[in-house]
């Protein structure tokens, strides 16, 4: 039996009818929806000879042992947002178990190296705001105080519905041993953006994920009648705050693949008949380069402060949260370009703006790239979220090719 992309679309729609409903996927992680998915999963491996369970983070492993018990790992996420689509973390999987299968019949069990395929538990986060939970606790860079108290809109607490799935928060230091033997990992998924499309590319190489630097910016001016307040004398915050929301697009313009976004404004008092005595704002800022990054930072800063004394008003910055740029590994970056090559004929080299568990991966040591498949008008998180099947298809050859040439390396170099 070999490689069979046709048979992980089929399951991709057999998942899709099973989980969701007529607004998208609803396999929020830690509900029961996710659970039957885990469920339906887990009977898709019924005549393998694999090994299966669940670690202390609630990850899911599926292990093909092989003649050594150095391991490739291949990895996605069955969780969903809520109103999600078909694809995001499910065709990682389900191209994972593909190509298992592949490894499985072609060396009648017994591969030279062993393969383990695994399903993060909670990548998205969708619930608790929280992403990439199962993974980080995998890679020891969890944060269980900080997040056992996390709350859904429902008023439950993240450590209760984990309980309730039989995976205690405290025991997640636990899932760092599923590290031991692994000796590279890949992952396939949807651009989840325009890229591609743009390029009429089907497949793309993976560079790292973006560093992130997230922050709450106030302006702080004066409360004012606005019947009776001279223009000039006014000391309105959402004009210090507009004037950064577009200077942010000059900044990330000087760089390529840079991004800033003001995702969110409140303006207090927030009525009619008053200046804004302060305005509360978000930035988020990504790029792949640190020093980019950090510049980037620095010009907001410095932009901020500037339109903050042009306004009369003042300005205070707090740090929400921030990640690194993570780069993945140069030797499995040139294998994933050449298994798009000989798949496609064309490659193209990009960096990734969404996290992925793979950043995860990447930062506990582990060697680690990401094949990007084209999403159709760059849309995900939303039912509407598709990719042509001819993509789907090569994608599935694509990683096939990439876990035998890191295989091969892996055995040659490790
Ligand atoms: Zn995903």
């Amino acid at each position: 039996m070999s490689l069979d992309p046709k048979r992980t679309i089929a399951e991709l729609k057999e998942l899709r009818a099973l989980t969701a409903d007529e607004n998208g996927a609803q396999r929020l992680a830690w509900t029961d929806t996710w659970l039957k998915a885990r469920e339906w999963f887990a009977s898709k491996l019924k005549h393998l000879p694999v090994e299966q369970h669940y670690d202390a983070a609630g990850n899911g492993w599926v292990t093909l042992q092989g003649d050594s018990d150095k391991a490739l790992l291949l990895g996605g996420h069955l969780d969903s947002v809520p109103n999600g689509g078909w694809l995001d973390g499910a065709l990682d999987e389900m191209a994972g178990l593909e190509v298992l299968r592949r490894f499985a019949s072609e060396f009648n069990g017994r591969p030279p190296l062993t393969i383990r395929l695994v399903d993060w538990a909670d990548e998205e986060g969708a619930r608790f705001g929280r992403s990439l939970l199962g993974s980080s606790a995998f890679a020891g860079t969890h944060s269980i105080e900080a997040d056992r108290k996390r709350t859904d809109k429902d008023g439950i607490t993240l450590e209760a519905a984990l309980r309730r799935c039989g995976v205690e928060i405290d025991r997640f230091p636990e899932a760092e041993r599923e590290q031991k033997n692994a000796a590279a990992y890949l992952e396939l998924h949807i651009e989840q953006g325009p890229v591609l499309e743009n390029l009429d590319l089907p497949l793309g190489v993976v560079l790292g994920t973006k560093g992130v630097e997230r922050h709450a910016i106030t302006f702080h001016g004066q409360e004012a009648h606005s019947g009776s307040t001279p223009m000039k004398v006014r000391r309105d915050a959402l004009a210090a705050a507009a004037k950064l929301a577009l200077e942010i697009r000059s900044i990330a313009g000087k760089h390529p693949d840079a991004v800033c976004t003001m995702g969110s404004v409140k303006t207090l008092p927030g009525i009619v008949t008053a200046v804004v005595g302060r305005c509360e704002t978000t930035l988020d800022q990504r790029d792949l380069d640190a020093a980019v990054l950090a510049g980037m930072h620095r010009e907001a800063k410095d932009a901020s402060e500037r339109f903050a004394a042009e306004e009369k008003c003042s300005v205070e910055w707090s740090r929400i949260w921030n990640i690194e740029p993570i780069a993945f590994d140069p030797a499995l970056i040139e294998r994933c370009e050449q298994a798009i090559l000989e798949t496609a004929g064309k490659v193209h080299k990009l960096p990734s703006g969404p996290l992925h568990d793979a950043a995860e991966v990447s930062r506990a040591g582990i060697p680690t790239v990401m094949m990007f498949v084209q999403s159709l008008g760059g849309i995900s998180h939303n039912k509407i979220e598709d990719t042509r099947e001819e993509h789907l298809e090569l994608a599935v050859h694509a990683l096939d090719r990439l876990a035998s040439k890191t295989v091969e390396w892996i055995q040659s170099t490790r």
